[in-house]
């Protein structure tokens, strides 16, 4: 039987130090300071920008809201980034995704000032992931691998495979344990025997987004399990990509949804925020 990888405590440790390093700060005159960009009225991104503003609370971190109309225009939302962009008070900005179609989410990402870029998401901050000299890691892919550590399994010449190949979740991913020494395979919709690649990875991450996705037979004995998909099932109720209770019982290692990568996310971008913050005013 494997064991449950506890996100929710462990997000809850980073976010103690977290809050610990923003009262250091806070000791020496400087406000550690977060904008969430709204833009529209989705249910989804909006209960993940209440969270954020929760975890910003709980941190002493000061957030700055900007909830705007699903009409907005391109240059009005490249105006506001602007100004953020130039104000002291904010460390960090964080454009929420996915944005109404008139707006061109690459360029509203490229405009964020990289200094303040904590999602990793523009193109400078991508290449120094690619590299391994980076100032922030995609907050996802950093939880993961916070997870991964938790377990103290090392990364190591192991057989590690990441399914899904975005460039928020899947590539940086395969990158993080590719800086480990981690022997990675990255596997897509196009992938020929997927199943088999699976079944014989000792670190198996899944970021499709499809219910049920991953099997028992495709995990292997032992196997440390990350599951990012946040999906619903066909009762909705929120589950992940992995067949929990088959695998469960067959991995080592294993993250539930929800309380596994989700709460993991919040933290690594609460963070990357007091690295910026750090960065901006000179503090190591
Ligand atoms: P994308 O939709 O951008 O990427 C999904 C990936 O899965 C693609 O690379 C796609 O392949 C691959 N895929 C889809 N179907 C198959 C298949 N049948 N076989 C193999 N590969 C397949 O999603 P994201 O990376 O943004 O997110 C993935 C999941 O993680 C979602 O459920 C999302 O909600 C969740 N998520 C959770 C977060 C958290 O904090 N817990 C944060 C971010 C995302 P191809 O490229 O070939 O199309």
């Amino acid at each position: 039987m494997a064991q449950i990888i506890d996100g929710k405590k462990i997000s809850a440790a980073v976010k103690a130090e977290v809050a610990a390093g923003v009262a250091a700060l806070k000791e020496r005159g400087i406000e550690t300071g977060l904008a969430v960009v709204l833009v529209g009225d989705d249910p989804a991104s909006r209960v993940y920008v209440n969270n954020k503003k929760k975890a910003c609370a709980l941190c002493g971190i000061r957030s700055f809201e900007y909830t705007l109309p699903a009409e907005t225009k391109e240059e009005e939302l490249l105006a506001l980034v602007g100004k953020l962009n130039a104000d002291p008070a904010v460390n960090g900005i964080l454009v929420q995704l996915p944005l109404p179609p008139q707006i061109d989410e690459q360029k509203v990402i490229a405009a964020i000032a990289p200094e303040k870029d904590v999602d990793a998401f523009t193109e400078g901050n991508v290449g120094r992931i690619m590299i391994g000299d980076y100032h922030f890691l995609p907050c996802t892919p950093a939880g993961c691998m916070t997870l991964i550590d938790s377990t103290g399994v090392s990364v190591d010449g192991k057989n590690c495979v990441v399914v899904g190949r975005s460039n928020i979740v899947g590539k940086p991913m395969a990158m993080l344990l590719l800086h480990r020494n981690g022997t990675v395979t990255i596997c897509h919709s196009h992938t020929k025997n997927l199943a088999e690649i699976c079944s014989q990875a000792d670190i198996l991450v899944s970021a499709v987004g499809k219910a049920g996705f991953i099997t028992a037979p495709m995990v292997k004995e032992g196997a440390v399990v990350i599951d990012v998909g946040m999906n619903r099932n066909a009762e909705g109720k929120l589950c992940g990509d992995v067949d929990f209770e088959a695998v469960e019982k067959k991995a080592g290692f294993i993250t539930p949804v929800p309380g596994g990568v989700g709460p993991m996310t919040i933290a690594m971008l609460m963070r990357n925020t007091l690295t910026a913050a750090k960065l901006q005013n000179g503090v190591e």
